[in-house]
């Protein structure tokens, strides 16, 4: 390269200046790198099911291959696949789509990213509800669309109010991820019909669902938007088999909504990366036919796990947590460790700090709050085993309670 093209500024477009690594990404490639360097470092920053994917699954990926289904699928996926995920929507949420309403990519984040790409002009509008998932503002931005982040308060839950507020002729998403990936909150079916009330007259505006922690609920119903009377033409859901199946290495997430949206997402995804693994694609299909006896199983130990968390931390005054009704996560505010010393010396002016200094120290990795768009704090993923949990958390209230106001 000359030294012309070494400088960002001149090979890389405007956007990619407002973009950032996603921070989880970030905070799993820095504990592998002191893991690497022989430390004992426990994550608990990848929001991925530490199970296996199930047996029945990962036999049907090996006969697909034995059976030379290793080629090109179609660029929405296998129809027998798009058959299965429209079963399944009439099935557990009462939403009736034809296959040409159902798309499958590359993960869950796939269906997002091309719903923005086909969508948004430059200077639309994305209202994004606090704490949101990292990508989200990401996504928007990169393809040319305005975040527009809606701080939520304590209750991490977006409400007719302030939904109302952040309209405007701009607006044309409105993102809402329930089961909540960082807090665990649980929108209920009235909350849903409540914002859809006030969505109601503005036509132009569509709703992304993101649901992926769909089958991870604990005592509570899990409800969707789209089953809202006249909604199921403007609101396209994201859902895969990542989270409820353990598969997150396995890149298989589907949408479904409006026609004329999925057509065009299928159109997109067939010039920037075609079908989704062929591989992973059977394994999927057998993942949503087969039997879902894990899916319980998965529930007890993450309300379990839920439980550890929640219980270790009480000792810590001044952190606060938000209780999760689902998903895998904790997510707890920490103004009480700002302006603080660490025994090392740092004095903690952001979340980063924090979650810096408690790797460094302590040998645990959460995910700063901030990025989540909610702050000082960090997320927790309990996705780990009951021992790990428990280890972890003695690690972070050592930390906790080991910092000490400073002089
Ligand atoms: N969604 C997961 C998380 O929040 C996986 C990593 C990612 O895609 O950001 O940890």
């Amino acid at each position: 390269m000359t030294e012309l093209h070494t400088k960002s500024s001149h090979v890389l477009n405007k956007v990619m200046s407002q973009v950032s690594p996603s921070a989880t990404y970030a905070m799993i490639a820095r504990a592998q790198n002191l893991r690497a360097q022989g430390r004992d470092v426990i994550s608990l920053d990848a929001g991925e099911p530490d199970f296996p994917t199930p047996e029945h699954v990962c036999d049907a990926a090996i006969s697909a291959i034995r059976a030379g289904k290793t080629k090109y699928t179609p660029v929405a996926g296998l129809p027998e696949l798009r058959a299965a995920i429209a079963a399944k929507f009439k099935h557990e949420n009462g939403l009736g789509y034809g296959n040409d309403q159902i798309i499958v990519s590359n993960g869950g984040k796939q269906v997002i990213a091309g719903a923005l790409a086909v969508t948004l002009d430059p200077g639309d509008e994305v209202i994004i509800p606090t704490p949101f998932w990292v990508s989200y503002p990401d996504m928007v931005r990169l393809n040319g669309g305005t975040p527009v982040i809606v701080e939520t308060g304590q209750t991490a839950k977006l409400n007719p109010d302030q939904l109302q507020a952040a309209l405007t002729k701009r607006t044309k998403w409105v993102i809402l991820n329930s089961p909540s990936n960082p807090s665990g909150v649980v929108y209920s079916a009235d909350e849903l019909a409540a914002l859809a009330d006030v969505l109601r007259p503005h036509e132009r505006v569509l709703v992304l669902s993101d649901e992926i922690y769909e089958h991870l609920v604990f005592d509570v119903e899990f409800a969707t938007i789209a089953a809202a009377p006249g909604f199921a033409d403007r609101v396209l859901v994201a859902n895969g088999v990542s989270k409820g199946y353990a598969m997150t290495g396995w890149r298989i997430g589907y949408g479904a909504g409006p026609k004329v949206l999925i057509k065009a997402m299928e159109t997109w995804q067939g010039q920037v990366s075609s079908g989704a693994s062929s591989v992973s694609q059977h394994a999927a299909l057998q993942a949503l036919l087969g039997p879902q006896d894990h899916i319980a199983i998965y529930g007890q130990a993450f309300e379990r796990r839920k439980d550890i968390v929640l219980d270790a931390l009480t000792g810590c005054q001044g952190l606060k947590t938000v209780p999760p009704q689902g998903a895998f996560y904790v997510f707890a505010l920490i103004d009480g460790a700002i302006g603080k010393t660490t025994p090392d010396g740092q004095v903690i002016k952001t979340d980063m700090d924090f979650a810096l200094s408690l790797l460094e120290t302590k040998g645990v990795s959460v995910v700063p709050g901030s990025s989540f768009g909610m702050g000082p704090g960090f997320r927790i993923s309990f996705a780990a085993s009951d021992d790990v949990l428990r280890d972890a958390c003695a690690r972070i209230r050592d930390f906790w309670t080991s910092l000490s106001s400073s002089a």
